[in-house]
């Protein structure tokens, strides 16, 4: 039997009652979803199941960044499905090899565990930082500091890493050993150092917390910092990654290298992969049993990684993300300037928030309704993701649609 009635009382154990919601759907509500089914994409456009195209400016959340459905990466992954999907990570499978080897040649990392998702990602940059601390110097150092508005993904680890109360409600007990200071405050940050401390672990630009780029004066004073007590120095790059910002990854346009990093989002160009990087001198922290994953780096995975980075190096995708980023700031900097309910554009490369004076909700659902899609960064940050490949005449229309949307949005509060 079906009943739809949110308030009905179950108890465990009780009889066979199905209870889904108002809209008939069987999932959980983990997400307060937009009313859109969208069903086709190609390049920056998408499409819905009534036939509507809208311009893309959330690329799955920072996951598409070579656009819907690139010809190159559908391509390998095609020629992939025909020969083997998945072996055990028991066998050798060159592709993870080829993958690691690419990714470590255009970084400053020496190994990589392939996983499946970010918080995977984290959670391994987590247990290897402890392994590390632990196992390899003998200290008994486990916790790690992290910084307040930061998301570090969904796990009971890494909810626990993420500086935002929210995710964390109703989860007690939550693991033990994260503390969290405010970014930017390295007198906290010292205090927060004891002998336990283990790692700090960093977002560069401050992504779901509303578009906050890392000052690069205080990364030199946080390597400082750990380099005089010993910890190791993450930075999450799963929504920074692959690109987007400018470089291959973000922390490329600093001149401080991280011990570990992680990857995600766009690493696989909307195929589900996860990665953690090293420096070589962790490699032996993790042994044979110590750390694994069924799904991580299968061959079809692996065509997808490989083809994605292939396609980002050789077409120099990066430095376009930097041209395009700058059109797109200062463009909408021009634009909205003397809009007293925009207080800041800012970024980097193709990550941007516009930083509003109000809730921003109502200009994103107008926005769908003009077949305009992005998201939000926080309750009053405007975020746009775009994919690399975006031109500048994509630029332009969704610059016109945001100026109209939000002066739309004034006139309609006033
Ligand atoms: C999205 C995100 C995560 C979590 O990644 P999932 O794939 O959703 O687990 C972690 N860190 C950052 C910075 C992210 O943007």
């Amino acid at each position: 039997m079906t009943v739809t009635n949110q308030s009905q009382q179950t108890q465990a154990g009780a009889p066979d009652t199905q209870v889904t919601n108002e809209t008939g759907s069987s999932l959980f509500p983990t997400y307060a979803r937009y009313p859109l089914s969208l069903i086709k994409g190609k390049g920056s456009y998408l499409w819905d199941d009534k036939g509507n195209k809208y311009l893309d400016f959330v690329s799955g959340l920072a996951v598409t960044n070579l656009g819907h459905a690139p010809d190159k990466i559908v391509n390998k992954v095609k020629e992939q499905l025909d020969e083997l999907w998945h072996v055990s990570n028991l066998f050798t499978i060159p592709g993870q090899e080829q993958a690691a080897k690419l990714l470590t040649a255009n970084t400053c990392a020496d190994a990589v565990f392939f996983c499946n998702s970010g918080a995977e990602a984290n959670e391994a940059a987590i247990k290897l930082a402890r392994r590390y601390q632990q196992k390899v110097l003998g200290k008994g150092k486990f916790e790690i500091i992290t910084f307040k508005q930061s998301f570090h993904g969904r796990t009971l680890a890494t909810l626990t890493a993420t500086g935002q109360d929210k995710v964390k409600e109703g989860f007690l007990p939550l693991p033990e050993g994260f503390v969290h200071v405010p970014l930017h405050d390295i007198p906290a940050l010292e205090a927060a150092i004891t002998p336990h401390t283990a790692a700090i672990m960093l977002e560069l630009i401050l992504a779901e917390g509303g578009i906050h780029v890392v000052d690069p004066e205080f990364l030199r004073k946080v390597k400082a910092l750990c380099e005089e007590h010993g910890l190791l120095l993450i930075m999450d790059e799963v929504q920074t990654g692959m690109g987007r910002t400018g470089k291959l990854f973000a922390h490329q346009h600093y001149d401080v290298e991280p011990d570990i990093f992680t990857s995600a989002k766009g690493i696989g160009s909307g195929f589900p992969v996860g990665a953690m990087l090293g420096k070589g001198y962790l490699r032996d922290a993790f042994t044979p049993g110590s750390h694994a994953t069924t799904f991580g780096g299968t061959p079809l995975a692996m065509a997808a990684v490989n083809a994605t980075i292939e396609t980002i190096i050789e077409e120099e995708l990066p430095k376009r993300a930097q041209q395009m980023g700058d059109y797109l700031i200062e463009s909408l900097r021009k634009e909205l300037e003397g809009i007293s309910f925009v207080t800041e554009v800012r970024g980097r490369g193709l990550i941007v928030g516009i930083a509003c004076k109000g809730p921003v909700g109502d200009i994103i659902t107008a926005g769908q309704n003009r077949g305009f899609l992005f998201v939000n960064a926080g309750p009053e940050v405007i975020r746009f993701l775009p994919n690399l490949y975006v031109t500048t005449e994509e630029i332009d229309t969704a610059v016109a649609l945001i100026k109209t949307l939000i002066e739309e949005h004034v006139a309609a509060n006033a």
